[in-house]
């Protein structure tokens, strides 16, 4: 039997990884959080200390680097980098590196290749326009900006993280310029998604909606 695939795409702070994740153990499917990739990729890039506005070079060391995400850990070449992509600067070059089509073209193969193995829930900025353009079930998650920056604000405080809210509205803002105006796999919503406005629902609420769509479109096919 064919494996199901849905995707969930949308800006930083809608709730994406929380929901993906939950979604994918309700339904028994696996979750495959793409922008830990990009978040591996940049930390791989930073360790080889090159310039990180260079395509070519950011997109050799990516495909020279082992990348393995397995049960929510993930390694480069074999080193446990679990924590360090989360780091608030990871966010920064991950969105930086991830213009780069070089980089892109060697993460592909990796996310394509879990969608070969396993039903899936994927989590991203493009799962559903290119990654999985054949997707059963598209989401787009979208929240108001503040809304965004306040989740995501509240995340780095728990983290222990010395920043204003303001850095994080600013970041915010930057992040989502670079990843809607990109010339590559621009974050966009792919076409037959289904756009869910979290930004007054709790995670509990994103999740049922998730599930609800995901059934109906299930059974429509
Ligand atoms: O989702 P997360 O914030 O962990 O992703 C980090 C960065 O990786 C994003 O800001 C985005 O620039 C990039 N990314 C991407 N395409 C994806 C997933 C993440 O460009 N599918």
């Amino acid at each position: 039997m064919k494996n199901v695939i849905i995707t969930i795409d949308g800006p930083a702070g809608t709730g994406k990884s929380t929901v993906a994740r939950e979604v994918a153990a309700r339904l028994g499917y696996t979750y495959l959080d793409t922008g830990a990739l990009y978040r591996a990729a940049a930390v791989a890039i930073e360790d080889a200390q090159v310039n990180i506005y260079d395509d070519e070079t950011c997109g050799m060391i990516v495909s020279n680097t082992d990348i393995v995400l397995l049960n929510d850990r993930i390694t480069i070449n074999g080193k446990d980098v679990t924590s360090e992509i989360r780091a608030n600067h990871i966010s920064e070059v991950a969105s930086k590196i991830a213009s780069h089509p070089s980089v892109r073209k060697a993460l592909l193969a990796i996310q394509r290749s879990f969608g070969q193995q396993y039903s899936l829930v994927a989590e991203g900025r493009d799962t559903g326009s290119v990654v999985f353009p054949d997707a059963q079930v598209k989401i787009f998650l979208s929240a108001s900006e503040t809304e965004r920056a306040n989740r995501r604000y509240n995340e780095l405080v728990a983290r222990k993280t010395a920043i204003s809210y303001e850095q994080v509205l600013d970041e915010v803002i930057k992040r989502d310029q670079r990843d809607t105006s990109r010339k590559i796999s621009p974050l966009v919503v792919a076409e037959h998604a289904i756009v869910v406005d979290t930004t007054q629902l709790d995670i509990n609420g994103v999740v049922n909606k998730v599930v609800e769509i995901t059934r109906d479109r299930l059974a429509d096919q």
